[in-house]
């Protein structure tokens, strides 16, 4: 566990076991021993084919705990809870989960339905988020608030006033001074009484990389003089009552709760300047922000980590509303914050294998060091005479040079047409072995996993952002090698070569066998699904749903979807795998002439279609195979 850092990014949720395995522990600290989930039995159980009692789903996989979400929505509010006791603040907390952060229907609805006790909420930024924040919320409280952000059209107008039709409470969230003129318009027409809010572009600067739109020159909310001309419009159409609510966001992975204090600090003061411009506000809206500690550092340097605890976050933000409306003798308002990253993150684990690693070189003794020194042309089997007199001497340094300019003549002549494809190889193996022999050799193993970075940590490829990688079984033994990942895809990025600790490499057990080796990427629940690619055509990994139970594992599969499969993927890209399938058909009843065989050949490419392009277990027993292709 020390070697993972696991007690510091993964706690009070995850643990190492008695055998040596990632336990989760889904109600936190709360947890009883033996509500502990042992994390390789879920993927056993998950990915073991049927007859084992296993569901047999493809890997990579999707571990999702439900538990977990509801510990950290409910964690997330009794902060706030415990911050406005303890400081006699006069109003409550009212929070919003931003969609965007994970749409996942399932994850969305348990929000909703963990969070309809406390007047939770969603935040929409586009229009279909807002169709399933609206349906969502149908069976949520009836004060949860549905805050529409992002640009806006009619329709979304129109489908934001809907909503207030339909008693659903949606605040239009002005990004735009110009969506202002739509808002007005379009209620007039549905003869809906609007509630508006509207997002402020901050002087409060957050420096780090999620900060590059906060400031001044933003790319989001109103500028002052918008937000002065907003409010004299208001005014002017006699719905000045409209404007209730105020929200900012100065980026996600705050740093420290100083930064956190100034940015409330500042909208406070706006908030109460609304209030003195006759505005009817009632809700003090602080965006996202709130950081996940990836690596444990609790660093306030780095985009990864933050210095605070929710706890800290919570009485920092009540502190500087209270401080500011206090001064002002304006009422409390109730606040609001969009956390979506620090709601998800740990409630999914991504599991992948690693299938492969790279050779240690053929030992010396495969090589016949006559045979490859007669087949050397005059100069290089100078080099080769200079490299062995350089290691009787014991020369390190000399006996690399010699061994690249041997390598790099046998290269040269290789493509000439001169050297046989023998010697080429046995130059290879000569110059690891003395690569080796001086302690010049790279000791970092590349291993390979069946993943496809672009679409399950497309982070890290975009904006390098690193999650913990661990191993989630063997933790008892030490690991006897390093290694970087290197994905499914063709691509040169699908590689993960960047880990916590600022480490270039992970340390590895060594594979035994084909695949069997089990990774888990840990505190990617928001954002990664969302924002995955489709490069090579890999799609979403298979899903599994784990509650905690008192059966004798001490957890229930309670939902399993297989991942995207090829014909899935092909649609993406308006691809028809029906018509593609009958193409291939057709060209088999052609060029085939036995029935049977042809039959199965069919069978096996229609199979093919419904597989998921990750690499299947044990791909010897494959369907084509099976017809005999
Ligand atoms: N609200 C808005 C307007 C956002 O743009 C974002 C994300 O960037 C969030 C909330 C969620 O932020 P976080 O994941 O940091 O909680």
């Amino acid at each position: 566990a020390a070697l993972y850092k696991i007690d510091e990014w993964g706690a009070p949720y995850f643990a190492v076991n008695n055998s040596g395995d990632i336990s989760v522990r889904p109600y936190g600290t709360a947890t009883l021993p033996h509500q502990e989930i042992d994390l390789l039995k879920v993927v056993k159980k998950a990915s073991d084919p049927d007859s084992s009692g296993g569901l047999g789903l493809p890997l990579p996989l999707l571990v999702r705990f439900p538990d977990v979400l509801r510990n950290r929505l409910e964690n997330l509010q009794s902060a706030f809870d415990l911050a406005i006791q303890s400081q006699g603040y006069e109003s409550h907390y009212q929070g919003v989960y931003p969609v965007k952060c994970n749409q996942d229907r399932f994850v969305v609805e348990d929000i909703v339905k963990f969070g309809s006790g406390f007047r939770f909420g969603l935040e929409a930024g586009s229009k279909p988020e807002l169709l399933l924040a609206m349906s969502c919320l149908c069976n949520g409280s009836a004060e949860a608030l549905l805050v529409c952000n992002g640009f806006k059209d009619a329709e979304y107008i129109s489908l934001a006033l809907i909503g207030r039709k339909l008693s659903l409470n949606t605040v239009i969230v002005l990004e735009q001074e110009e969506e202002l003129d739509l808002v007005i318009e379009m209620s007039r027409k549905l003869a809906v009484r609007p509630v508006i809010g509207l997002r402020a572009k901050l002087r409060t600067k957050h420096s780090g990389h999620f900060g590059s739109t906060s400031g001044e020159k933003g790319k989001f909310g109103l500028t002052t003089t918008q937000i002065l001309r907003v409010v004299k419009k208001l005014e002017n159409f006699g719905m000045l009552d409209c404007l209730q609510l105020l929200h900012f966001h100065i980026g996600s992975q705050i740093p420290t709760t100083a930064l956190l204090a100034d940015g409330v600090g500042e909208a406070a003061q706006l908030y109460c300047e609304l209030v003195r411009l006759g505005a009817s506000m009632k809700v003090i809206d602080i965006g996202g922000g709130l950081g996940i500690d990836y690596d444990g550092s609790k660093s306030t340097d780095s985009d990864i980590s933050v210095s605070y605890g929710l706890e800290e976050y919570a009485a920092a933000v009540v502190n500087a509303v209270r401080f500011v409306c206090g001064r002002k003798s304006v009422s409390h308002p109730v606040i609001c914050s969009e956390s979506g990253r620090a709601i998800v993150s740990h409630h999914s684990i991504l599991i992948f294998e690693a299938v492969s690693s790279s050779h240690e070189a053929p030992p010396m003794s495969e090589l016949s060091l006559q045979y490859f020194v007669e087949g050397l042309a005059e100069e290089a089997r100078a080099d080769y005479r200079n490299l062995s007199d350089a290691a009787i001497r014991g020369e390190n340094e000399t006996c690399l040079i010699y061994a690249d300019q041997l390598k790099q003549r046998c290269v040269e002549q290789f493509k000439e047409g001169s050297l046989g494809i023998e010697q080429l190889a046995a130059v290879d193996v000569l110059c690891e072995f003395v690569s080796k022999a001086t302690g010049d050799s790279d000791p970092i193993r590349t291993y390979n996993v069946n993943l496809s970075v672009f679409t399950s940590i497309p982070d890290f490829w975009g904006i390098e952002q690193l999650f913990p990688i661990v191993p989630i079984h063997k933790l008892d033994q030490r690991p006897g090698a390093r290694g970087i990942l290197s994905d499914l895809t063709c691509d040169s990025d699908g590689k993960i070569d960047k880990f916590i600790g600022g480490e270039s490499s992970l340390p590895l057990h060594d594979l035994e066998g084909r695949g069997g080796y089990y990774l888990g990427m840990f505190l990617g629940g928001a954002y990664q699904e969302a924002m995955g690619g489709f490069h090579n055509l890999f799609g979403g990994p298979s899903v599994v749903r784990v509650s905690q139970s008192d059966g004798p594992h001490s957890f229930a599969v309670t939902r399993a979807v297989p991942g995207q499969s090829c014909g899935d993927v092909l649609r993406v890209m308006q691809h028809e795998p029906e018509l593609m399938f009958e193409l291939l058909r057709h060209r088999i009843e052609e060029f085939v002439q036995n029935n049977d065989d042809g039959m199965a050949l069919a069978k096996g490419l229609a199979s093919s279609f419904h597989h998921m392009p990750y690499l299947a277990a044990g791909s010897s027993s494959c369907c084509l195979t099976a017809a005999n292709a």
